[in-house]
């Protein structure tokens, strides 16, 4: 059996249990190196086969699972954040599925999960945008061409880019091309919920030169949008006036609640 495991943004605590304990239980264990904090597996059994699949091609990583599944053995194969997101993961159930190998995923928390947290921000504000789009500029590996950024910008969305920051000058002019104002929020997380965190804020304007400044060309989300700053409307869910299935509304304002 192979389990897919997202180790979360970094921090070995946002991981989840289910996670935590398929990596425990394993006898083999393949981590995506660059990414992943290795004390994420500091719980592995003692005679765990560990893999680095940082210089392994797809065929390796399958290959290693085939094995482990021929000896009877549980692989533990752990990605980033959640591996629904820019995992390559899809091409591995590809080839599980064709070598009518088991395999399970077990979620985990994205980076821009653990950005929104560090930055104490939510991504769909009222009366600001209920939608957030999570892309990335397109670079040695291209995006489809409807997808292109300026056309995603032109939705004023709560957006997050991932994979891009190493181009943030580009970006930010073609978020600008694409519609956001200027003036529109930005920010730069660096390694959220690592201890070597780091926040770059800014607007759109002056954003890239921030982080240039601040040497971060990798391993960084940037987010944009309304969301960040700091006007928006109460939600209705908390609204003394508005009911819903789980609660009447309190004519009086609620001032008669006990
Ligand atoms: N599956 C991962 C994304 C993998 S792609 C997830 O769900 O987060 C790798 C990119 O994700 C990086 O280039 C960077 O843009 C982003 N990333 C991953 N971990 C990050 C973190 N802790 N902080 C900021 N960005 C991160």
């Amino acid at each position: 059996m192979v389990y897919f495991i997202g180790a979360g943004p970094g921090d070995p605590e946002l991981i989840t249990v289910k996670g935590k304990r398929r990596i425990e239980e394993a006898d083999i264990i393949i981590y995506a190196g660059s990414l992943v904090n290795p004390q994420v597996f500091a719980g592995a059994r003692p005679e765990a086969r560990i893999y680095n699949s940082a210089s392994m091609t797809l065929s390796q990583v399958v290959s290693i699972m085939e094995q482990g599944e021929k000896e009877g053995k549980s692989t533990a194969r752990i990605h980033t954040g959640d591996p629904s997101l820019y995992g390559a993961v899809r091409e591995q159930m590809a080839e599980l599925e064709r070598l009518g190998i088991g395999y399970e995923v077990i979620p985990g928390v994205s980076s821009f999960l653990a950005a929104a947290a560090s930055m104490k921000r939510e991504y769909t504000l009222p009366g600001v945008s209920q939608t957030v789009i999570l892309t990335r500029m397109e670079g040695r590996t291209p995006v489809p061409e409807k997808e292109r950024i300026e056309k995603l910008a032109g939705h004023g969305a709560s957006m997050v880019i991932f994979l891009s920051v190493g181009r943030i000058e580009e970006l930010c002019t073609r978020l600008q091309k694409g519609g956001y104002r200027p003036d529109t929020p930005a920010a730069v997380v660096y390694k959220a919920s690592w201890t070597e965190e780091k926040i770059v804020r800014g607007t759109l304007a002056d954003v890239a030169e921030k982080v240039i400044k601040a040497g971060i060309e990798k391993t960084a989300l940037v987010a944009v949008g309304e969301f960040l700053g700091d006007s928006f409307e109460l939600s209705r869910l908390y609204d003394e006036g508005f009911s819903h299935g789980y609660r009447q509304a309190m004519p009086d304002g609620g001032a008669e609640l006990i």
